[in-house]
């Protein structure tokens, strides 16, 4: 995502409830569910939110499930914590919905083994050069902490208009032994799969300009667990 500075979006995220702070996310990792305060419910989370569009919805869509969006920078982040805040002060208070701004190299010092329900990647960064493969978020360095922290048959959703990097999640989940449960190289084009889709702040701008949406989901193999 292009970085345009916010000045004072540190600061903001650190006042902000929802936002957990970086020295304490260590010490939630195997309570979550504690810290949302409710019964027990499935937790998803989405690496890269950027803005949140994707993951407010979801978290009003769907009030049994939790959800923590994962994002690096603090002037992106600091966009879904104001969405979140416009949507309360209409009366709109979500209790499902938390935030880390973290790097998702640290992931598996914040969740436990089986934690996580699900995980979603929305136009990860493709990172095209070489030397930088191993920081794509659909790569199989990532692949091997997403199946540390994922529930058995837990699925990973990965969405990009960028089909080298669509085809490289492909064969990664391949060679890491995942399954795949759904491919498409062109999501808005099948209502079947398009159906109840929610749309990213990246989907729209893209396929605006006519590019096809792929999409896949998988799951890491059995004998993990
Ligand atoms: N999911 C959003 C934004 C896509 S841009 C959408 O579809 O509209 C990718 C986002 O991932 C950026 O905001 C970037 O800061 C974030 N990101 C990239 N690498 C990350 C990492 N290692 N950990 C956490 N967030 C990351």
């Amino acid at each position: 995502m292009r970085l345009r500075n916010i000045p004072g979006a540190r600061k903001e995220i650190a006042a902000d409830r929802y936002v957990i702070p970086e020295d304490l996310q260590p010490a939630l990792k195997g309570n979550w569910v504690g810290r949302f305060g409710t019964n027990p419910r499935p937790l998803y989370i989405e690496i890269g939110m950027g803005k949140g569009k994707f993951l407010t919805s979801l978290a009003q869509q769907n009030p049994d499930i939790n959800y923590i969006g994962i994002e690096k920078y603090s002037s992106v982040l600091v966009r879904a914590v104001r969405l979140r805040e416009a949507l309360e002060a209409q009366g709109t208070v979500l209790d499902n919905l938390l935030y880390l701004r973290m790097d998702a190299e640290k992931l598996t010092d914040v969740f436990a083994p089986a934690e996580v329900g699900r995980i979603y990647l929305n136009f990860s960064d493709p990172w095209p050069k070489d030397r930088h493969a191993k920081r794509r978020l659909p790569g199989r360095t990532f692949l091997r902490r997403y199946r540390q922290i994922l529930v058995p048959d837990g699925q990973l959703e990965f969405k990009t208009d960028n089909r080298a990097l669509f085809n490289f999640a492909l064969s990664e989940a391949e060679e890491e032994g995942w399954r795949i449960d759904l491919c498409t190289y062109d999501l808005h084009a099948d209502p079947r799969l398009c159906a109840g889709n929610v749309m990213t702040e990246y989907e729209e701008r893209f396929s605006a300009q006519g590019n096809p949406i792929c999409k896949m989901v998988s799951r890491p193999p059995a004998d993990e667990h």
